[in-house]
């Protein structure tokens, strides 16, 4: 059985403003989206007051001043950084970790002894180095991993802690009772609203579903899901939509490089992948962050973990704007003498593209509409059709991917050889 824990900040951006106001502490504070907009992130005390996921300030100014809630703008370079600090922690805990948004993070503990008292070290070092409090949730399948989460936040007695492995059949069962379906990981509203109007309220009785007529009406993503939720691990992360708030691309390399053209290219690459991510949900990006890290398994060399939050004068999309900021901030934080294992872009401060506010400043943007005509090329014509000439054009930080065999009937240099 795998054990995979999802690992999930409490109340992200109000703990992060927290850690440095100690004054927001036990009393009801909420954070602001962009523009201060809405509410995005709320303190318990908030909750417990009414204050619902993204509600707009303005229909919550009676409470706010009633309750003396404490309301603040957000501050992505803090969340960012924080975020980086708590994830590089976790990394230690597991070479498998996929980093699922700015304050959620996959790890796979498969094969490590005394996970429970694994995973309470891991909430207590994380609040201990960084401030922050986060629930462990522990599962065979991520979809049970983030189920789990959902049980540790919600019951003071899983003291942060709850894993659904090591429930018997019914004690599992018991726990599958009494969440709405609502909570399931892909799950949104109006796939609720079908579900409940066939009957099905509960995780148990989703569970219990046949497989072959909830696939032909809902489709093969349903059937993995409810297979999920049986306990086969099948639903990877493609799978179901990552959080818009923030856009990652980064990647371990297949061997270590010490050269800062190779950190330029690889990040580069990125890069270019987060801006098409970025423009294909039709955002543009306020903020990016550059991480660069050596290998923290190899104890006989030079650890170096930097991160650099680089903030945009106006939100962008292109690839040319965004790769020329990364590559700044890179050379600002790359020092010679480390063999560097893995980089990273991280784009937040995440607008709708038709949110845009000019820059009085600014001369006439290069060629409007290039990234759309690249976007088409590459759509019709294969990924990396057309690219910068800076992306991805030396790879010596390419994955590893020793054990594969040629691509023989895709590529004539590796056609089979008879001789
Ligand atoms: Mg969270």
């Amino acid at each position: 059985m795998l054990y995979l824990a999802l690992v999930d900040c409490n109340n992200f951006y109000v703990s992060c403003e927290r850690v440095f106001n100690p004054r927001l502490r036990n009393k009801p504070v909420i954070v602001l989206s962009n523009n201060d907009g809405c509410a995005v992130s709320r303190s318990n005390e908030a909750k417990a007051l009414g204050v619902k996921m993204g509600v707009p300030l303005y229909q919550i100014r009676d409470l706010v001043k009633k309750h003396d809630i404490q309301v603040l703008s957000s501050n992505y370079a803090l969340y960012a950084d924080m975020s980086n600090r708590v994830m590089n922690i976790l990394a230690s805990y597991s070479p498998i970790q996929e980093i699922y948004s700015i304050d959620e993070s996959f790890l796979d503990l498969t094969g490590f002894s005394n996970i429970r008292a694994l995973a309470g070290e891991m909430r207590q070092r994380v609040l201990q180095e960084t401030g922050i409090p986060v629930c462990v949730g522990i599962g065979p399948t991520k979809t049970l991993a983030k189920l789990s989460n959902y049980v540790a936040k919600r019951h003071p007695k899983s003291k942060g802690v709850f894993s659904i492995n090591e429930l018997t059949a019914s004690q599992a069962n018991s726990v599958f009772e009494n969440i709405g379906i609502e909570e399931v990981w892909g799950i949104g509203r109006r796939l609720t609203a079908s579900l409940t109007a066939s009957g099905i309220y509960t995780v148990a009785q989703l569970r219990q579903a046949d497989i072959a007529s909830m696939r032909a009406k809902y489709g093969v993503v349903m059937a993995k899901l409810i297979r999920e939720l049986r306990g086969e691990s099948c639903v990877s992360m493609e799978e179901v939509a990552p959080a818009k708030k923030q856009i990652i691309n980064s990647r371990s390399f297949g061997h270590a490089v010490a050269a800062i053209e190779d950190l330029q290219d690889a990040l580069a690459h990125f890069v270019s992948n987060a801006a098409l991510k970025l423009r294909q949900q039709n955002s543009l990006a306020g903020m990016l962050q550059v991480i660069v890290m050596t290998d923290r398994f190899r104890e006989d060399q030079p650890q170096y973990h930097p991160c650099i939050t680089v903030p945009l004068i106006t939100p962008t999309a292109s690839t040319t704007e965004l790769q020329k900021w990364a590559l700044c901030g890179l050379s600002q934080i790359y020092r010679e003498g480390f063999q560097y294992k893995k980089a990273g872009v991280i784009l937040t401060g995440i607008v709708p593209a038709d949110f845009h506010q000019g820059d009085l400043f600014a001369c006439q943007t290069a060629a409007p509409g290039l990234m759309e005509v690249m976007d088409k090329i590459n759509a019709r014509y294969g990924k990396g059709t057309l690219k910068l000439s800076q992306d991805g054009s030396r790879m010596a930080w390419a994955m590893r991917q020793e054990r594969k065999s040629p691509a023989y009937t895709t590529d004539w240099q590796q056609l089979p050889i008879c001789s």
